[in-house]
């Protein structure tokens, strides 16, 4: 296929569905770990067109919706400091942290700012020297690679009044704690089509040997997710457990090599805990020692504080694949797009905004 169209193309989504239903002779469980994969399958009702027997979950891939508590909370504190201008992508936002979110306190006057690169993060620096400029740095392997160059540019400047506050998580050591988690269900794993291309698929193929998991990076149009299906399920039908490139057009097996030694020039890997999945080892990223300077936790010596999530969500179990937004009984009533409870419908890319948005019960 040539054109995006053809990755729309109904007869051809048909066909696959066809095709889909003829190798289905059991229940399976297949997880999709990306949010962008989520909101394509609701908006596109790619779910309810399958065979009964196939069950699709979906995953901790919202960079925003596992973003802790905690770190939102340190994020406040900064936004509240008088010589600070922080900047965030837009759905951080509205994201609550223990008692309010960084768009109350832009509401009260606070130097918030809506950037869409955190290149122009390093150009408010530069044009405001007698103050902080911190970013938050939100993300998977996918925006890793724009925030080391942020890093790497403000280091070339000699800029003292830029930093980050880092929250990065990498995927492939999630998927292994899903599928180490006792209660596991997922048998095969629509893989983050973005994060492959950047990172290539060998610690895919590693993970799909140790697990013995079918994984097919996918891309995000109808026809892709449909294809990558039909390649997972074929797998699993017949005991198979490989990684399958779908998305052939974007991702190489290397990745990005460019963009992956950006990363490992700034970043080192760390534990991280994920909103909803605890802590992780090894899951996560942050600056390498010779860039503290850049770094907004060691600068402004933030300390942890006590978390507090709403008592009704339920976005941890829907982020581990184990309940469906419906199942909250917050959703729809007490938590709406307009007033949310929890990051899973706050986030462009969380399932219970997919839900909604889609108008799906
Ligand atoms: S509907 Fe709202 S309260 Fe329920 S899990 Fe989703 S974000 Fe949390």
């Amino acid at each position: 296929m040539k054109h995006l169209d053809e990755y729309r193309d109904p007869a051809l989504a048909r066909k696959l569905l066809a095709e889909i239903a003829a190798v289905t002779t059991r229940p399976w469980v297949i997880m999709e770990i990306c949010g962008g994969h989520t909101h394509a399958i609701i908006r596109h009702g790619i779910d309810l067109l399958l065979p009964r027997q196939l069950e699709l979950v979906h995953g901790p891939g919202c960079p925003v919706c596992v973003t802790p508590v905690a770190l939102i909370d340190q994020a406040l504190a900064l936004a509240r400091r008088p010589e600070v201008i922080f900047t965030s992508f837009g759905d951080m936002l509205r994201v609550p942290g223990s008692r309010e979110s960084l768009a109350r306190i832009r509401a009260r006057g606070g130097d918030i700012r809506t950037v869409y690169s955190p290149l122009e993060a390093v150009n408010l620096a530069v044009q405001n020297p007698a103050q902080e400029v911190v970013f938050f740095a939100v993300g998977f392997e996918t925006t890793a690679p724009g925030n080391a160059l942020a890093v790497q540019q403000a280091a070339r400047l000699g800029l003292t009044n830029f930093s980050l506050l880092v929250s990065h998580v990498l995927v492939p050591p999630a998927i292994g704690a899903l599928l180490a988690a006792p209660d596991n269900r997922i048998q095969a794993f629509l893989a983050p089509g973005h994060v492959c291309t950047v990172e290539g698929l060998q610690d895919y193929e590693a993970m799909a040997a140790a697990h013995q998991v079918p994984m097919v990076p996918a891309g995000f149009e109808p026809v892709d997710i449909l294809a990558a299906i039909l390649l997972l399920v074929r797998q699993l039908e017949e005991g198979r457990a490989q990684v399958e490139n779908e998305y052939r057009r974007s991702v190489r097996p290397e990745g990005n090599p460019a963009a992956r030694l950006a990363v490992e020039q700034v970043f080192q890997v760390c534990h991280r805990t994920w909103r909803g999945l605890g802590e992780i080892p090894a899951s996560g990223l942050r600056l390498r020692p010779e860039f503290a300077a850049f770094d907004a936790q060691c600068k402004f010596a933030l300390e942890e504080t006590g978390e507090m999530e709403s008592p009704q969500c339920i976005s941890g179990a829907i982020l581990r694949g184990e309940s469906k937004p419906p199942q909250c009984p917050a959703f729809g009533k007490e938590c709406t797009p307009e007033h949310p409870l929890g990051a899973t419908m706050v986030s462009s890319e969380g399932a219970c905004a997919a839900y909604r948005h889609a108008n799906r019960q």
